[in-house]
């Protein structure tokens, strides 16, 4: 069975996807994870970010690895660099990598052989391109404001400081440039279900997206 959970930046899906999988046993995957870490090998090499051809050669010399359990972590040519990840630096750059087609060709490819077991896998265009077959899709959403509320909280318990109206033309910026690309853009699969999470507890989102595979699995 496969679960596909995708929606805007800030929208809780990579907690919800691994509580969800763990609640049902499934392997987790972060596609978000795999783009970043790509992102991040480029910076260090001082690639520019757009370089379709240039990145990805560089794909191709590389190694992504997920380990999935309670504790995620994210593997570059064999360093963990689940923190590194998810830096400023990389979000600022990851949309401009993920918009190249020859990139997500690979990674899309990398990602539906991941998926042949259960999988929840979360991104942006799971239940439209990467596993258009998944039992259950869900879309998340929740408002701009309570995105950056979010993210803001999030990087701040990492030590980092950013104001609220910061978080929030980033996300923004990050969400248009996802919606806008021409392959795979950030999008709703006419069939995923929409969900709300601005006013819904972690526990709320988990327990609606449960329900949905339980139903899924009874029929
Ligand atoms: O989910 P996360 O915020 O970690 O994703 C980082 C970026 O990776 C997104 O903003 C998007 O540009 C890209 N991405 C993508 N397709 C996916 C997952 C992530 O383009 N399936």
């Amino acid at each position: 069975m496969q679960v596909a959970i995708d929606g805007p930046a800030g929208s809780g899906k990579s907690t919800v996807a691994k509580l969800v999988a763990e609640r049902l046993g499934f392997l987790y995957i972060d596609t978000g994870a795999m783009y970043r870490a790509l992102t991040l090998k480029a910076m260090r090499e001082g690639l520019p970010l757009d370089d379709e051809d240039q990145i990805a050669e560089l794909l191709e010399r590389t190694r992504l690895e997920l380990k999935s359990g309670p504790q995620t972590r994210v593997f570059l040519d064999g360093e963990d660099v689940s923190e590194a990840i998810r830096l400023p630096d990389v979000n600022r750059g990851v949309s401009a990598v993920a918009a190249l087609g020859k990139v997500r060709q690979g990674l899309v490819m990398l990602q539906q052989e991941m998926a042949k077991g259960h999988v929840v896998m979360d991104g942006r265009d799971i239940g439209t391109v990467v596993l258009p077959q998944a039992e259950v899709k869900v879309f998340l959403t929740a408002s701009l404001k309570e995105r950056a509320r979010r993210r803001a909280l999030e990087l701040q318990s990492r030590g980092i400081e950013v104001s609220q109206e910061e978080a929030e033309a980033q996300l923004a910026l990050r969400d248009k440039l996802d919606e806008s690309r021409e392959i795979g853009p950030l999008k709703k699969a006419d069939d995923a279900y929409l969900l709300d999470t601005t006013d819904l507890t972690i526990g709320q989102v988990v327990e609606e997206i449960l329900s949905l595979c339980k139903k899924a699995m009874e029929a």
